[in-house]
């Protein structure tokens, strides 16, 4: 069984190449320019839909989705948010940019946010982030009970949970404000993209506003009329609008969401199952009350030192499956201690330990049974091969 390439996005449906003519024939891709019905309004409401959320705002990314979401949460200046130590470059990022300072919390070796760590460093800041770091979901129930009773606003950055649920809740409805991303890697892909989830009238009209609604283009939202007579002219316009080439590419995909989630969960827990055999491998389990949409897995290497972590690394890539270690790839965006651009540099021994084990696999969601066993196959040898080099070297 050949490898299939697991870099390849994944392609777009025929329907999103009619819509994108149509509008090129049209030259109408401003998302205001049209009384009514724009691509990306029509997003914002069947997102809304799907989600069962009031609103939605559709922006360039989910980075700006988090930029935004902060600036219309009104935090003072230099607010501190609590954000995990194990999460996208993008999301201290968008915390500075909004002019607040992050605050990073440990992550157990299950990926999800330590909850005594959690909740030692919560007095300390006015707003918290929770990023659902590659689809796995942090007790939610624990966060947003600590979150309430302090009274912090908690964001879902759910760039990688579009279709993930809690205890039968979606990934994205629980907190304040959710965040998630059309980037080509993500569940929906249209190159780049975000859109932003919210139930607060006024907090999505701010946002509205920022993200580049000037003058009157509020009246082609779906928000009360109220909410922004009382910010108009009040806020910055930071134009991080979305394109109505974007949404003619997002919207066809909307219906083939569950089509893709069941694909990936089922994908996912072949190999999880296959890998498990490994005693070098352990692949955590979901939470219980989580059913995961993924799109990658993830599992830690055990009983191998650094040489043999690094050699199962190289003996997976010469055989054709591109496997990353988190904490050993040169200038990973998601080890924390390559954001060298935070003013603070963290310690968090937790975290790093897990970063020095855990293993990162894309898993396209077309990937067919006999790939996903071939793939299962190549990862077997190498980490057996690299732990027999361990020991025959010892
Ligand atoms: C991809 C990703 C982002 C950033 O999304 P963009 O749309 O590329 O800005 C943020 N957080 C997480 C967890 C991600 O996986």
């Amino acid at each position: 069984m050949k490898l299939p390439d697991m870099h390849q996005a994944d392609p777009i449906p025929d329907a999103a190449l009619e819509a994108v003519t149509a509008l090129l024939r049209s030259g109408d891709l401003f998302r205001y320019t049209a009384a009514a019905d724009a691509p990306v309004a029509l997003l914002e409401t069947e997102f809304a839909a799907l989600m069962g959320s009031r609103y939605a705002l559709a922006v360039s990314s989910c980075s700006a989705a988090l930029f935004l979401s902060l600036k219309a949460l009104d935090l003072p200046a230099d607010a501190r948010v609590l954000i995990p130590g194990f999460t996208f470059a993008a999301v201290p990022s968008s915390v500075l940019h909004a002019g607040c300072v992050p605050l990073l919390c440990e992550v157990g070796e299950n990926y999800r946010v330590d909850l005594v760590d959690f909740a030692a460093k919560l007095p300390q800041v006015q707003a918290v982030i929770i990023s659902h770091m590659r689809g796995h979901t942090s007790d939610m129930d624990a966060i947003m009970a600590m979150c309430d009773e302090a009274r912090v606003p908690v964001i879902e950055d759910a760039a990688h949970s579009l279709g993930t649920l809690w205890h039968g809740r979606k990934i994205g409805t629980i907190g304040w404000i959710g965040c998630f991303s059309f980037q080509s890697y993500k569940m929906i892909n249209a190159g780049e993209g975000g859109i932003l989830i919210t139930d607060d009238a006024d907090l999505v009209a701010r946002a509205v506003i920022m993200s580049g609604a000037y003058e009157h283009n509020w009246k082609k939202h779906d928000v009360l009329s109220e909410a922004f007579a009382r910010h108009q002219n009040r806020v910055p316009l930071y134009n991080l609008r979305m394109s109505n080439l974007s949404a003619a590419v997002i919207r066809p995909q909307l219906p083939l969401l569950q089509e893709r989630v069941e694909a990936g969960r089922r994908n996912h827990d072949h190999l999880a199952a296959r890998l498990e055999v490994s005693p070098n491998i352990e692949v955590p389990a979901a939470l219980s009350g989580e059913a995961r949409a993924p799109d990658s897995i993830q599992f830690n290497l055990s009983g191998l030192d650094d040489d043999a972590v690094d050699d199962f690394v190289r003996r997976t890539d010469a055989a054709g499956v591109k496997v990353q270690v988190f904490g050993r790839s040169t200038d990973n965006a998601r080890a924390f201690w390559n954001w060298q651009f935070l003013h603070d540099q963290p310690e968090l021994p937790r975290t790093r330990a897990m970063l020095m084990r855990a293993c990162d696999v894309r898993l396209p969601v077309r990937l067919t049974r006999p790939e996903l066993d071939a793939i299962a196959d190549t990862l077997l040898k190498a980490v057996q091969q690299a732990a027999a080099h361990k020991l025959a070297v010892a």
